[in-house]
């Protein structure tokens, strides 16, 4: 588990991969799974016709057989909170194509009704962390103050899924105390695990119900829910712009949007314009990661402002915290082609 890894920040990105269980559409269409998980950290592939098998190592691979419990345990999620109460910024994130768990992963499946809850077995890592977070705060017995914000990024526009009145665009600013943040974005001071649970369940049925207006936004949008600690210390830096989030550690879940190629459907117009901004964001996401990782170019300029992701992401991707990558892959074989672009993707980010 990572949580006997190298300790805190020299590490800064780490992988777990999650196969997800066939669905019953794959099994009742006869799809053939091609994946599987042959120790703890090898995933092997099996092309359908007889192609040589490919193997891809990871911190951990947990296969469909792997419960909601098994993924937090695994992913060390407590240790990234840790790092947050401590001042860092850590982030999770979720890669893979529409369709593979990232939703599921991060914050479980939908509800099947108003009037019928998930059950609490199937929560996903974001409720299982904020349940942790909370009893950790109450056990420290110092003053934490813990607030909450939930935005989407969606064709490079940051919307503040918390927002009271109508959102409109919000811009991303930088300054040196804080580096890049969103300015006037809603930021919540909660005190109960009801409290946040309450903002997360208003930012996901903002994000379902644009998504049947706005042609599946869920999958072609980015959600950040960050968590932000902060300790009432005397070097507590005052805000210097209005609008400013606060300052402290932080713990930042990404729900990346789909990772698919849109542009290679034959998608036109808004479409086109949609696959466009999230390739860049993820593709310039791949590129600061690959920059990061690389010791020669350990020094060099890392291009986080290429994208709205990107400098939403600097502060835990550049060194002050740690960042879980959990790719997310279908094991049908229908889905290969994209499967394998996710694998060598998230294979690059560690
Ligand atoms: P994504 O967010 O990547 O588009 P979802 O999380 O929405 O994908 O998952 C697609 C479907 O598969 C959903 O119906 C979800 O409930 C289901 N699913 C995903 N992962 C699992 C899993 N590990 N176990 C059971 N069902 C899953
Ligand atoms: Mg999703």
């Amino acid at each position: 588990s990572l949580e006997q890894g190298p300790e805190g920040p020299e590490t800064p990105i780490q992988v777990v991969l999650r196969v997800r269980p066939m669905s019953t559409t794959e099994l009742r269409r006869g799809e053939q799974s091609v994946l599987h998980c042959s120790g703890t950290r090898t995933l092997q592939v099996s092309p359908p016709g007889g192609g040589p098998d490919m193997a891809f190592r990871f911190r951990a691979v947990l296969d469909g057989t792997c419960t909601q419990e098994d993924m937090f345990r695994v992913c060390g999620v407590k240790r990234l909170g840790e790092l947050a109460l401590r001042g860092f910024s850590c982030t999770v994130f979720t890669f893979g194509q529409t369709g593979s768990g990232k939703t599921y992963t991060l914050t479980g499946p939908p509800p099947q009704g108003e009037r019928v809850p998930v059950p609490p077995s199937l929560a996903g890592i974001m409720q299982r962390t904020f349940a942790w977070l909370l009893d950790r705060v109450q056990h420290l017995g110092v003053p934490v103050t813990l607030r909450a914000s939930y935005l989407e990024i969606y064709n490079e526009q940051v919307r503040d899924l918390l927002s009271l009145g109508t959102p409109r665009p919000l811009p991303v600013r930088w300054n040196k105390a804080r580096g890049f943040y969103v300015e006037q974005l809603r930021v919540v001071e909660f005190g109960s695990l009801e409290a946040l649970m309450q903002l997360l369940h208003l930012g996901l049925s903002r994000r379902r119900s644009s998504s049947h207006t706005l042609n599946q936004a869920s999958s072609r949008s980015h959600a950040l829910l960050t968590l932000y600690v902060s300790h009432p210390t005397p070097q507590q830096v005052p805000p210097v712009d209005p609008g400013e989030p606060p300052v402290g550690g932080r713990l930042c879940f990404v729900d990346l949007a789909g990772s698919e190629k849109v542009a290679a459907t034959g998608s036109r117009g808004q479409l086109m314009l949609e696959a466009n901004s999230i390739n860049r964001s993820l593709l310039a996401l791949g590129h600061c990661i690959s920059l990061l990782l690389d010791p020669q170019r350990k020094q060099s300029h890392i291009p986080f402002r290429d994208s709205k992701l990107t400098k939403l992401l600097a502060d835990s991707l550049g060194g002050r915290g740690v960042t879980l990558m959990v790719a997310c892959v279908s094991p049908s074989a229908q889905c290969l082609p994209e499967t394998l672009s996710t694998l060598r993707y998230a294979s690059r980010a560690q």
